[in-house]
């Protein structure tokens, strides 16, 4: 296996990373999280999928990617020119039908609409019955099943679509580790998920889409386990330009309460055909590295592009190369991990600045601990020892975190300290002479709150 960089990433999978082989040079170039979309897949499909991802490593994380509401060209045979009018309705030979009912009754005169994402764009001049008439300010070809954005507009969708709940069970059924909110609008969409999980190991990532998910992020942060800033509707949904600023204030705001927040989308968007990124997309994946971002994503690079495997190569190289200029950054906030762990936590970032530990242990399967660590972005790697591989797959998406099973974890506290280093040891990761920080409970046995930091010599514990 090559260098990983502390920056984890996540590659959606498709027709071209179907085969073992691929996904087996995938992964060991640094993929582990595999995103499964299911706007493309079916019950068999999500589950044979997931069934060749365990295979080939238990430690990849398995991400179900759920629909949600976004709406598309229904109805269509063949591709058409949009251009001087447009006009959208269910009745056929009026016009173009879409796949949300009613819509005449939700846009007003001057609505904007994109299609395509946004490469169409009319605008709504006049409202006759079920017909949507619209003058076209910039024109294209339209083809089957492309994507319709209301920008501005909060449209009645439900809670969750039937698809998403099918979707949500279906991957508690099978074992997912992660399931995408898509377009969360609110905390209650986020509510009706974890509901619907129940006390099933899955987490949610909330996707920021649109203006909604926008408006209400700070309640919906509070409720997700972590956060994806999809920055294809986003950028048709909100104005483009703000995208980056966006990117820039949620990747602070995950970080100050310590969750996990993943860049998403066109990342290297050129490598779908190209063997090497434009020079653009190097500078993007290093900034979301810098700005912070615990996980970068590859979407249809690795999906249906060209180059799965050195998509993923030239997303570990930037990583790693932004991350050995980056320093250290203590951030302020409340985790919810309590306040003696979060001060812990700052001052064991503080120690991996200052003193010569090399590395800090973590021998807790609680993602609140690991993210009030993590959020600081220390220079030194985090080992994270647990003997739930579910809780192993789900803490991997904290940035540095570098996680190791143990099956038989001790209650006792100095001996789970002597097996968890004996295991990260053999993995090669520690030196004799190396002094690392562990963070434990006080007691693993009684698992009380209370928490320990102490510092240890790797060759003492070994001896
Ligand atoms: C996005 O819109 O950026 C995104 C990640 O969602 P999807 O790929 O499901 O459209």
């Amino acid at each position: 296996m090559n260098k990983l960089a502390k920056t984890k990433i996540v590659a959606t999978i498709g027709p071209s990373s179907w085969s073992d082989e691929i996904l087996t040079k995938m992964h060991n170039s640094g993929m582990s999280f595999a995103r499964i979309n299911a706007s493309f897949a079916k019950y068999d499909e999500l589950k044979r999928v997931a069934d060749q991802i365990r295979n080939i490593s238990p430690r990849i994380s398995l991400v179900l990617d759920t629909q949600g509401t976004k709406i598309r060209v229904k109805g269509l045979e063949r591709e058409i020119e949009v251009k001087d009018t447009f006009t959208i309705s269910p009745i056929p030979g009026h016009g173009v039908d879409v796949t949300y009912p009613n819509l005449h009754e939700n846009v007003v005169v001057n609505s904007k609409i994109l299609l395509d994402d946004g490469n169409i764009e009319v605008v709504v001049k006049k409202i006759e019955n079920q017909d949507i008439i619209c003058d076209v300010i910039q024109g294209g070809i339209l083809k089957p099943g492309k994507t319709v954005n209301i920008p501005a507009l909060n449209l009645k969708f439900p809670t969750l679509t039937e698809k998403d709940r099918e979707d949500i069970l279906n991957a508690k059924k099978i074992g997912y580790d992660y399931v995408c909110l898509s377009f969360a609008r609110n905390k209650n969409d986020v509510l009706a998920v974890k509901e619907i999980l129940g006390d099933a190991k899955v987490k949610i990532i909330s996707k920021i889409e649109n203006q909604e998910g926008l408006d209400n992020f700070d309640d919906i942060l509070s409720e997700s386990d972590a956060i994806m800033i999809a920055r294809g509707d986003l950028g048709v949904e909100t104005p483009l330009e703000q995208v980056p600023i966006m990117q820039k204030r949620m990747i602070y705001k995950c970080r100050s309460v310590g969750k996990p927040v993943i860049v998403a989308t066109q990342m290297l968007e050129s490598m779908r055909e190209n063997i090497r990124p434009t020079r653009a997309e190097v500078s993007d994946v290093a900034n979301a590295v810098m700005d912070g971002a615990d996980a970068v994503m590859l979407s249809a690079e690795t999906s249906t592009g060209k180059h799965p495997v050195e998509a993923i190569q030239y997303m570990n190289k930037i990583a790693l190369s932004a991350e050995e200029v980056m320093q250290a950054s203590p951030i302020y906030g409340s985790t919810g991990a309590g306040e003696y762990i979060d001060a812990i936590a700052k001052n064991v970032c503080y120690l991996s600045e200052n003193t010569d530990i090399k590395s800090i242990t973590v021998l807790s399967d609680s993602p609140r601990t690991v993210g009030s660590i993590t959020r600081h972005r220390p220079n030194v790697p985090v080992y994270v020892v647990s003997s739930s591989i579910e809780d192993i797959r789900q803490n991997n998406l904290f940035r540095g975190v570098k996680t190791f099973y143990l099956q038989d974890l001790p209650d006792d506290r100095d001996e789970a300290i002597s097996k968890a280093i004996e295991c990260i040891y053999t993995y090669g990761e520690l030196d004799l002479s190396d002094k690392t920080a562990i963070i434990t409970g006080s007691s693993i046995k009684n698992n009380n709150m209370d928490t320990i930091l102490e510092v240890l010599s790797i060759k003492k514990i070994l001896d």
